[in-house]
């Protein structure tokens, strides 16, 4: 193939980057419950919990959130455990594939890389 100007269709199988998500209200999802860095073997995710203040019940669904959530790309093996663990629907594995880069400390993925995008919710109603 005439990679990149045709890619190859992906596997429904297919497990990319992690995505944290929101709810339908655009908060974000994770509780900072650590079951997902529990279950993982390669040991890849680390996060920081903070407690929810009153201004920022829009911005989180619940009274815990991660203030800080990495993971370390190189250590993942892609085996979606951290997915299967989480109670919240919080993490899936439905990003793209990681791209090359050179230092390794580029592979260290925060919430700026896996936190889904805002949306606007006014929009959204109208849709
Ligand atoms: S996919 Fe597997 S190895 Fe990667 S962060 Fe999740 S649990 Fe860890
Ligand atoms: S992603 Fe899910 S399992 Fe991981 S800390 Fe957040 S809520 Fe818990």
């Amino acid at each position: 193939m005439k990679y990149p100007e045709e890619v190859r269709p992906y596997s429904k199988n297919f497990r990319g980057q992690h995505s944290l998500k929101r709810d339908e209200q655009g908060r974000e999802r994770c509780t900072a419950c650590g079951l997902c860095a529990l279950s993982c073997p390669a040991e890849a995710i680390t996060m920081t919990s903070a407690e929810r203040t009153k201004s920022e019940e829009h911005l989180y669904r619940e009274e815990k959130y991660a203030a800080v959530y990495e993971i370390n790309m190189l250590r993942c093996i892609f085996c979606g455990l951290c997915e299967e663990a989480c109670p919240k629907e919080a993490i899936y594995l439905d990003g793209p594939h990681v791209t090359a880069d050179y230092l390794r400390k580029d592979f260290i993925y925060g919430k700026d890389k896996l936190v889904e995008p805002k949306f606007d919710i006014t929009k959204l109603a109208k849709d």
